[in-house]
């Protein structure tokens, strides 16, 4: 695997045990070009970085050691992990992003991440349920890297988890709204045990969470609305830990 390298001056200067790296977080750069992305996270007045971007053509730059923190979750949560620049490996897909014009990953793109992520899983022992995106870390501010990238792609090649279930068995349970209590409770205890921090109490953030499950483990339908079919899924889910 090939990995050029390049240098982004946005990270803390203290070197991290390697211990501490735990997850891994991908993102979509969301910007009108590649070029515009690399100037972005290089550029010190951002405060942006991340360790590695994989441009279109499936190229990887390295643009922080993974030794170093990167800054690119910002306020986020996952698990017993806050602030979790300092737990993480940052990856950046060039995308435009849903702002300029989202458009499906490239293949070679998608073949690079997951040279990548096993290369990484292996290397730092990471727990493939620690595979996240931004937005499920950060539920309230981001949504990135959205509804067309291929989580159930990476896992079947080892590099995250995915949930087996009858599409067709569920449909007739997609719109059925969850109303028992007791329901409800489970599946936050469920989404919790994969990692998912979330709070009953307040609303926005609970229904901006449910959205970032379902743009992870349900694209086909992301309205934060708790149905019978999240239901299922997040139970499902559970037996993949
Ligand atoms: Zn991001």
């Amino acid at each position: 695997m090939k990995v050029t390298n390049f240098y982004s001056p946005n990270f803390n200067r203290k070197k991290r045990p390697e211990k501490s790296i735990k997850i891994m977080i991908i993102h979509y750069t969301g910007m009108q070009s590649e070029r515009e992305s690399i100037k972005r996270l290089c550029n010190p007045i951002s405060k942006l970085s991340s360790h590695y971007l994989i441009n279109q053509k499936g190229k990887i730059i390295r643009l922080v050691q993974d030794k170093y923190v990167a800054w690119h979750a910002g306020k986020s949560c996952w698990g017993r992990y806050k602030s979790l620049n300092e737990n993480s490996i940052g990856i950046e897909l060039v995308n435009k992003g849903h702002q300029f014009g989202y458009t499906n990953f490239k293949k070679k793109q998608i073949l690079s991440l997951v040279k990548l992520g096993k290369r990484l899983i292996k290397k730092y022992k990471i727990n493939k349920k620690n595979i996240v995106g931004h937005s499920d870390i950060a539920p309230l501010r981001k949504i990135d890297p959205g509804e067309k990238f291929p989580w159930k792609y990476l896992a079947k090649k080892r590099v995250g988890i995915w949930h087996d279930y009858e599409p067709n068995f569920l449909k007739k349970f997609r719109r059925t709204k969850v109303l028992a209590k007791q329901d409800k409770k489970r599946f936050v205890k469920n989404l919790n045990r994969v990692g998912y921090c979330f709070s009953t109490k307040k609303k926005l953030f609970f229904i901006k969470t449910i959205k970032a499950f379902q743009r992870h483990f349900r694209k086909e339908l992301i309205n934060g609305i708790l149905d019978q079919e999240c239901l299922i899924i997040a139970q499902n889910l559970t037996k993949k830990l």
